[in-house]
């Protein structure tokens, strides 16, 4: 397979402070993990800056102003208990946001296979005109508009795998039939919302995931319900909200999931992917917080994108 890999230092450029989970050293420990020779056939990119138009595929303009408004000139400035800015947020939000859109452009114009996406701030939680949950901009949920406005897809799938549900790209797409967002989060956990009975206009699927859930609970729940639903479905494209803290390891949450449950749901998305639009899949960082088990599990996921 090709497989395009987004980076840019400016992402380390995101400064939430001390002691905050969603910190660059996320980013630094995955880059360590795809340095090895097992990665060298990746196609490296630089991400591209995103553009105020990509942005406002989703989000208000109100809502970017709001944002460049709130910019410390230095340190830290809250949003909310859990989001913060620093100068440099806008550029790597903004770079967040050209990364998923390249990636669209690269892979419709069939330049790649597939890709994955090393960024940050994340997207899921970002509704569009609210910042929550580390997010600013919601990546994901901008790449599936972009997809849809410039190549005229029909049919457009988000997997979210994060240990979160993915509120923002829920609620950006809950009256939009043309888009399956399927998710699957621990509940009761953060933000709160998620439950099976939140269908929009049934092209939302939600399906909880109870602390203490193994790869077990994990793979039986996505081989019932999710997967049979992607299959149906027929995505053109399929994007994924890539968020690795539902690993054992993780501290923001209770899931038991290792890195072999990763390799296989990204096998599975990768099979359906293949029978449905010629392997179409873009993959975009999200969550993930014990750093080695983060980047191991990048790794494996990566390395799966690239063909086993
Ligand atoms: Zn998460």
């Amino acid at each position: 397979m090709k497989t395009l890999y987004y980076s840019h230092p400016d992402f380390l450029l995101h400064e939430t402070g001390a002691g905050h989970p969603e910190c660059a050293d996320r980013l630094r420990s995955i880059a360590i993990a795809l340095e090895t020779p097992e990665f060298a056939n990746l196609i490296r990119v630089s991400a591209p800056l995103g553009t105020e138009q990509q942005i406002r595929l989703i989000h208000p303009l109100s809502h970017i102003e709001a944002i460049r408004a709130a910019l410390p000139k230095q340190g830290q400035r809250h949003l909310d208990h859990d989001t913060v800015l620093s100068p440099g947020s806008e550029q790597a939000a903004f770079r967040a946001v050209g990364a998923v859109c390249d990636a669209v452009d690269k892979i419709m114009t069939v330049q790649a296979d597939n890709a994955f996406c090393a960024i940050r701030p994340p997207g899921h939680h970002a509704e569009p005109a609210l910042s929550m949950g580390f997010c600013l901009f919601n990546n994901v949920a901008i790449a599936a508009s972009y997809a849809r406005r410039h190549y005229h897809l029909e049919h457009i799938a988000i997997v979210d795998f994060d240990v979160h549900h993915g509120n923002g790209t829920q609620a950006a797409f809950c009256n939009q039939p043309n888009v399956l967002y399927v998710s699957s989060h621990q509940m009761p956990n953060y933000p709160g919302t998620g439950y099976p009975t939140e269908t929009g206009m049934g092209n939302i699927i939600n399906v909880p995931l109870a602390a203490g859930d193994t790869g077990v609970e994990f793979r039986q729940k996505y081989s019932a319900i999710i997967l049979p639903a992607l299959r149906k479905f027929k995505p053109d494209l399929l994007l994924i909200s890539a968020g690795f803290d539902a690993h054992k390891d993780d501290p923001l949450a209770s899931i038991m999931l290792v890195e072999d449950d990763f390799r296989w749901i990204t096998e599975e998305l990768m099979d359906i992917a293949a029978s449905s639009c010629e392997g179409r899949i873009i993959s975009a960082l999200e969550g993930g917080y014990n750093l080695n088990a983060l980047a191991a599990s990048v790794a494996v996921h990566v390395k799966t994108l690239l063909g086993g």
